[in-house]
């Protein structure tokens, strides 16, 4: 009995003393069970099975001193495990108000299911902490759960509005690029996180990870750019230097029958199977030390074995990728962990464009003009217009463009127009100057019907510009340029109405890859007696005047092609895109079934330039091109090409 007390004194001590601080990694070591539905491990968690892993997951420890870390990491690295481990902790050990954000619904529901419930279940001390049968109860899809000193939100992006409601000291977001494309009403998604965690101004932390989406929109890489850019090196087994392992190091022999890596300092050959031991002596090295922001980037080669392909079985991924650009985008998103920038957008950049601008007056137009189109864009507080002149071999002109400001809708009763739209009929009724002397008039104009349509008809419908066009945008990617005009308006008993108007469909997916294509070949150089030079205004297809604004540069290229999703959309930066828009319109404009200049033939286009009494240059062949064909994303100069001879051993190998 006596014997006894101290025993139970010593017990009383530990129950009250302050729990020993542990980091996320100790904890997960100290507590953690994976099961099947986590992943390929089974059983206690062991942090040195993915070493990479530690100091990602460390700076969600209470005294890391870090508010922002993000993991760009490929897909089956372990990106959910780092996120399960930073929540157990928080449940279990440092508990406060925690948030999960996960894309949309669908993810949301199949990662409670999936990831939570088991990872609370098979947890004591998180079961433990949870103070209310529902939070224990693991059947239930509940996105809530009550712990001693904290609660824990799983939410999802498809309700922007739901995502401001609540504070939190802790969040983990997942794929935010993906959350983002499921933010219906285009809101910045790291402002509405970054707003949550507002009350905790000093112990906040929020974690990203995942893999990044689209270069240009892409949060996740706006997010590691602005980190101090943390890469893991390791040492070569060989000469001991240490380096990061990069896609652009694997070589492989003729059909990748085998790979190795090549050491980057002194060559020497690296075989997979030393993997495992150069992962355990590295360590994460930062690009920009000091950054308030931390960075953590891997690809697929630091795979663990067990976790994802091997190297052989990446190299045939990505040998059977190559020539297809939706396969290629997800390896290098999923396995490379790197945004996808389309090959043909790398050369359309607005500050190159603008660069590119040429010295013409707006609403004159340079020698090249023979015809002139129009197209409109119509908001609720505003008309947008852009005149774009057509030439020989599909080249254009943009001669104007311009907002108009006032309702579209305004109705005064006296049945009359809204006065923007007798401001736009004045604009396009002027004659534009042309260069050589004569004068030429907007042949056709195309107005966009998806806001107030019915403004649009009545105004269509009066006829005051020539070959006005009431248009509306394809829903399908793969519509023609410009559709058959259907007759819009019936009358009560189903027949056309006489006064109706016709209402043309515009396949705008397809005219913006002519468009941006169009830009990437201004773009290359051409080549003359074996030389590249620049092109000049007279080689290029699409001009704009060095009168156009900034910002209209910036909107003919704010929106990027997303070949997996197959649409297109629109570049982070909130750029209005009615400067692209409208030229879009105006393109349809030019294949008015009265004009179809873009079918036009040599002798048609003479025909009009005897009619204006101008004589224009020919374009110059476009055949001068040089096509530079890149890899999305890997520098040129270190892809890896397939060797034709079998590995050379560098005097460094196979010393050990
Ligand atoms: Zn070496």
């Amino acid at each position: 009995m006596l014997a006894a007390a101290p025993r139970i004194a010593s017990a009383i001590a530990a129950a009250i003393a302050p729990r020993k601080a542990l980091s996320v990694s100790q904890w997960a070591d100290a507590e953690r069970y994976t099961t099947s539905k986590e992943g390929p491990i089974e059983g206690r968690w062991v942090t040195d099975r993915n070493p990479p892993l530690r100091e990602i997951m460390d700076c969600m420890s209470r005294d890391s001193g870090v508010h922002e870390v993000c993991g760009k990491l490929p897909i089956q690295f372990g990106k959910t495990a780092v996120e399960l481990n930073a929540l157990g902790y928080t449940m279990s050990h440092d508990p406060c108000p925690v948030i999960v954000f996960l894309p949309d619904d669908l993810t949301k529901d199949a990662w409670i299911l999936q990831k939570l419930n088991p990872m609370v279940e098979n947890t004591p001390s998180v079961q433990r902490a949870l103070t209310t049968q529902n939070s224990r109860d693991s059947a239930n899809q509940r996105a809530f759960k009550d712990f001693a000193g904290g609660q824990l939100f799983v939410e999802h992006g498809k309700t922007a509005t739901r995502m401001a409601l609540r504070t939190a000291k802790r969040i983990l977001v997942d794929e935010i690029d993906k959350l983002q494309a499921s933010l219906a009403t285009g809101e910045d998604p790291l402002e509405l996180i970054r707003g949550r965690v507002s009350a905790y101004p000093s112990s906040y932390q929020i974690a990203y990870v995942g893999s990044p989406g689209i270069r240009g929109v892409s949060r996740m890489d706006t997010i590691y750019e602005e980190s101090d850019q943390r890469e893991y090196h390791v040492p070569c087994p060989h000469c001991g230097e240490f380096q990061s392992l990069t896609w652009a190091g694997l070589q492989w022999s003729p059909g990748g029958k085998e790979c190795w890596y090549a050491c980057r300092i002194n060559g020497c050959v690296i075989e997979e199977a030393h993997k495992t031991q150069m992962i355990a002596l590295g360590h994460w090295v930062p690009k920009h030390p000091g950054r308030r922001i931390r960075g953590y980037y891997l690809n697929c080669l630091y795979y663990p074995f067990g976790l994802g392909p091997r190297w052989l079985e990446l190299v045939r991924m990505w040998l059977d990728a190559q020539g297809d650009p939706a396969k290629l985008q997800v390896f290098v998103q999923e396995r490379l962990a790197q945004a996808w920038e389309d090959p043909a957008l790398r050369k359309v950049k607005h500050n190159l464009i603008a660069d590119r601008a040429e010295p013409y007056k707006l609403r004159t137009a340079p020698r090249g003009v023979l015809e002139i189109t129009a197209g409109v864009d119509v908001q609720g507080n505003r008309l947008v217009y852009q005149v774009v002149g057509w030439g020989r071999g599909n080249r254009s002109w943009t001669l104007d463009y311009d907002e108009i400001f006032g309702a579209p809708n305004e109705d005064d009763g006296s049945g009359n127009l809204a006065p923007v739209w007798t401001m736009l009929t004045d604009r396009l009724n002027r004659a534009i100057e042309h260069e050589l002397g004569a004068q030429i008039r907007v042949g056709a104009t195309a107005i966009d019907m998806r806001h107030c349509g019915e403004d649009v008809k009545a105004y269509v419908r009066r006829n005051l510009i020539r070959r006005p066009m009431a248009i509306y945008g394809a829903k399908a990617n793969n519509a023609p340029p410009l559709g058959r005009p259907k007759l819009m308006d019936c009358n009560w008993r189903g027949q056309s109405d006489k006064r109706g108007i016709k209402a043309y469909q515009v396949g705008t997916v397809e005219i913006k890859h002519q468009l941006y294509r169009n830009l990437a070949i201004d773009g290359d150089a051409k080549v003359v007696d074996g030389e590249q030079i620049e092109k000049t205004a007279d080689d290029r297809i699409v001009h704009f005047s060095d009168e156009l604004g900034r910002e209209f540069f910036a909107g003919v290229v704010s929106e990027v092609f997303d070949p997996k999703a197959n649409r297109f959309i629109k570049r982070k930066g909130g750029v209005r895109n009615e400067p692209l828009d409208t030229w879009v319109y105006a393109r349809a404009a030019a294949m008015h079934p009265e004009l179809r200049l873009h079918r036009r033939t040599a002798a048609e286009w003479a025909a009009a330039e005897a009619r204006l009494g101008v004589a224009t240059p020919a374009p110059a062949p476009v055949a001068q091109n040089i096509q530079v064909a890149q890899i999305p994303n890997v520098p040129r100069e270190s892809t890896p090409a397939p060797h034709n001879a079998p590995p050379q051993p560098s005097r460094f190998a196979r010393r050990t």
